[in-house]
């Protein structure tokens, strides 16, 4: 059987060699200079092992992963009853950013990652007794120090990228106006949508998004920093929500494939979970016609199909190696 090295090595090798589909993301303008041949992959197991193969240390901007993060914080200050109700989980239709599912679905808000949802859920985290800068700086920190803690590391909003995007930022406006209309938006419009925008904006590397998936793959503790972040039963509502909705309209193609949790951003990043075990970070910034990394989508594909051959399945945790340690076997979710 292959080594978790082994099985990343190859799988680089294949899909570099491959013709490259997809376009960077052009409606935030900043991500459309990012370099497409970019193209990395990352690993951190629940036991803070870790590999790295092509441009691990190439910072993209983290873009809608950074949905999952807030979520988490969201579930700590409402509990999951109290998030489940304000934000809910119902299915996509249309793209990430649809209008027409916020009008047509029942509890408008859809779910906490298609963008809609996930600004309400931001919202969540306002504080009517605080200014609206008090509110921004606080929640902006707050997220960007949840994110720190959950790659290991300080990570930084990308003043650039933050100001293309905000520039740019009149449809998510709207989503949160119609929003507003539906009772369906708990914070102030503007600060929220600045604080969403930063949230975006962080930028992260391969190797932070294998750690920041393998915190959840190990119930919410973070294996390099040995931190709790998150208890085992909001990690498992996080990762449910992440093999629910995670690639949008792409989820169920995804997960008829892979049966991993996994979610995406516009940056190029794809963040994958197998619970128990592993997490995996990918990066390769153009997208396919969902808004998820085209060679990432393939990529985290053919991954998840050779780990499972090496025997990394969430149910059946194996010797690993290239590291000599047994990685228990730990029932989570
Ligand atoms: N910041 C982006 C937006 O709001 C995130 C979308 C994404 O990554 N799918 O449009």
């Amino acid at each position: 059987m292959k080594t978790i090295h082994e099985v990343i090595q190859d799988v680089y090798a294949a899909m570099r060699a491959r013709k490259m589909t997809g376009k960077n993301a052009a409606y935030i303008p900043d991500l459309a200079t990012v370099d497409p041949n970019l193209y990395a992959i990352s690993v951190c197991t629940v036991r803070g092992e870790t590999e790295n193969c092509g441009d691990c240390t190439a910072e993209v901007g983290i873009e809608s992963v950074s949905k999952v993060f807030t979520l988490a914080l969201a579930l700590n200050r409402h509990g999951i009853a109290g998030v489940f109700d304000k934000i809910g989980s119902s299915m996509e239709r249309h793209a990430f950013n649809s209008t027409s599912d916020v009008v047509h679905t029942r509890n408008h808000t859809v779910n906490a990652f298609v963008n809609a949802g996930a600004m309400a859920t931001t919202s969540l985290l306002y504080n009517a007794a605080e200014t609206h800068k008090q509110n921004e700086t606080r929640m902006r920190a707050e997220i960007v120090d949840n994110m720190s803690r959950f790659a290991g590391r300080k990570l930084k909003v990308n003043k650039s990228l933050y100001l293309s995007e905000y520039t740019h930022s009149d449809h998510n406006a709207a989503l949160i106006a119609k929003l507003m209309r539906y009772r369906r938006f708990y914070g102030d419009a503007e600060t929220t949508l600045k604080t969403y925008t930063a949230q975006c904006s962080v930028m992260v590397t391969s190797k932070d998004v294998a750690v920041m998936a393998a915190t959840l793959a190990a119930g919410g503790k973070n294996p390099i920093t040995g931190q709790r972040l998150l208890t085992p039963q909001k990690t498992a509502y996080v990762v449910h929500h992440m093999s629910e909705h995670g690639l949008y309209n792409e989820s169920q193609q995804w997960w008829a494939k892979t049966h991993l949790p996994a979610k995406s951003g516009v940056g190029g990043v794809i963040m994958i979970v197998i619970p128990g075990v592993m997490g995996i970070g990918i990066v390769s910034p153009p997208l396919n016609k969902y808004g998820n990394s085209a060679r990432g989508i393939k990529t985290g594909e053919l991954l998840g199909l050779a780990l499972r051959d090496a025997g990394f399945t969430p149910s059946n945790v194996n010797f690993n190696p290239t590291v000599g340690k047994q990685i228990p076997r730990v029932v989570l979710f």
